[in-house]
């Protein structure tokens, strides 16, 4: 078997021509003779309107919430009729499209009613996204000639029960995944599921956190020992920035496991942050590939990338973030100081980014959220405590600044303009990453951006696409 697994993005499955692209990528899979399992995220921006009907819902707005998946079934609907010429498979379709928003409906009423948003049910409303995505590729498959079966990811992929950010039980999937997903394969079927959903070990339905259908992807090409995961997305590959803020950003050819790990988790939005780890385990080689662009290489993510001349690979931006300062003098020359502020955000289950250290002072950077003011009290019992929100993440990483002299003074220098507040180079040695408002990120990121893609690595980075931007803009001018 030739097991390749591939996810496709909310943006290509996001209409009739981008599940129609997506339909004919999988279609030159299996004419390649590779066994495709293809796992799909909701249609672009549904998961957020679910969220949006979830929300109003729960503030007593029955008539908002019903508003908004009137038209999510609508979208859905003319999306199906739009794919599915076949009278018969296009009823069957629409009619399962209005048992699930039938049923969606239902919850939304009865939260309306009680008007209490527990995570459960959040998540219960979000898989709706997912769940009839699948079924919709999983038919217009069939009907361009691809023998696709649906598969309910719930019945497999089975985490724990933090809901919305439920950790997957990796023996269970394993095993369970191979059961329901191999004989399909064997049989010459393409399995089409949804990404981002699953179950606890009792059945109730969990999410893998938002953007996680990548985890799925590489979850299942883990249980199943693929021999690639593709990751299909709306840009050509993982970038040496955000293409949406630095629009000369090139394209990455090739990248380590550790790098793109670390890229992913500092905030490039583009790979969800535990994709890597399955893959990783087995050291299976995941590539990064366009919807929209199908012949493109993409990048290609494995676990020894060969040396790179310029010292970064990429620069990536975590935004939302709140540097939290704790002063205390009582720290001055005392233990176990560290380890009592420690167990407040533990207690609080809220992740720390970055952690500067003076004789009586500690900052620290953490997600905005919620629980901030609640964590202050806390801490405020040790120390004095503020906290500022509004602040970004800048991280640059590449394996070859390990051992390279001046690297920070150039990094520094580039940004010279912009107030630093926090600086870190990564425990891993492939990262260096500061802090400062997020209102000057953007611009930041452009300077750096300059500063060390000035010459990229052909062997490294796709030089070409820049050539030919320059000789198209040098004929727009002209
Ligand atoms: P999908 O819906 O396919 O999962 P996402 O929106 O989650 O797609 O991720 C793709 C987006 O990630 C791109 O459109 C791009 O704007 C953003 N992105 C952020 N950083 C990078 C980067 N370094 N390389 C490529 N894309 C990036
Ligand atoms: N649909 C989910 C989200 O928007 C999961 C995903 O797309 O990866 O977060
Ligand atoms: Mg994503």
């Amino acid at each position: 078997m030739n097991l390749v697994v591939m996810k496709f993005g909310g943006t290509s499955v996001e209409d009739p021509a981008a599940i129609g692209r997506t339909a004919a990528i999988v279609a030159g899979r299996v004419a390649n003779g590779k066994n495709p399992v293809v796992v799909v995220s909701a249609m672009a921006k549904v998961t957020d309107q679910l969220l949006r009907a979830a929300a109003a819902a729960a503030m007593g707005d029955r008539t908002g919430a019903l508003a908004i998946s009137s038209r999510l079934r609508s979208r859905h609907r003319d999306t199906a009729c739009a794919l599915v010429n076949d009278k018969a498979a296009c009823a069957a379709l629409t009619c399962m499209i209005d048992e699930k928003f039938d049923a969606l409906d239902e919850v939304l009423r009865g939260l309306a009613a009680i008007l209490e948003l527990t995570p459960r049910i959040s998540d219960l409303i979000v898989s709706y996204g997912e769940r009839l995505s699948s079924h919709i590729v999983a038919t217009a498959l069939r009907e361009r000639g691809v023998d696709s079966v649906h598969a309910d990811a719930r019945e497999f992929i089975i985490t724990d029960s933090e809901f919305q950010k439920a950790g997957p039980l990796s023996d269970i999937i394993e095993k369970k995944a191979s059961e329901k997903l191999l004989p399909h394969v064997r049989n010459g079927k393409v399995p089409v599921m949804g990404g981002f959903i699953a179950s606890n070990e009792a059945g109730l339905t969990t999410t893998l956190g938002r953007g996680g259908s990548d985890l799925t992807g590489a979850l299942v090409g883990g249980a199943l020992d693929a021999e690639t995961i593709e990751i299909w997305t709306d840009v050509d590959g993982i970038m040496t920035a955000d293409p949406r803020v630095c629009p000369d950003a090139l394209r990455v050819k090739v990248i380590s496991f550790e790098e793109a790990a670390e890229l992913a988790y500092f905030g490039a939005k583009v790979l969800h942050p535990a994709t890597i780890l399955p893959a990783v385990r087995k050291n299976i080689p995941v590539l990064v590939l366009n919807s929209r662009n199908a012949s493109c290489e993409g990048t290609r993510i494995i676990s020894l990338a060969p040396h790179c001349k310029s010292p970064f690979k990429s620069i990536a931006v975590k935004k939302k973030l709140s540097i939290i300062d704790i002063v205390a003098s009582r720290m001055l020359m005392s233990h176990g100081y560290l380890s009592q502020m420690f167990a407040v955000f533990d207690k609080h289950k809220c992740a720390v980014d970055m952690v500067s250290t003076s004789e009586v002072s500690v900052s620290v950077t953490v997600d905005s959220n919620a629980s901030l003011p609640a964590i202050s009290a806390d801490l405020g019992q040790l120390a004095d405590v503020k906290y500022e929100g509004k602040k970004a993440l800048v991280c640059l990483v590449g394996e070859d600044i390990r051992g390279q002299h001046g690297i920070a003074a150039q990094v520094f220098n580039a940004i010279r303009h912009i107030n630093v507040r926090m600086i870190s180079q990564g425990a891993s040695e492939i990262n260096m990453s500061f802090m400062i408002d997020e209102d000057d990120a953007d611009e930041a990121v452009r300077s750096l951006h300059a500063a060390f893609f000035k010459e990229p690595d052909p062997e490294i980075f796709d030089v070409e696409a820049r050539k030919q931007l320059a000789v198209s803009s040098s004929r727009v001018e002209k």
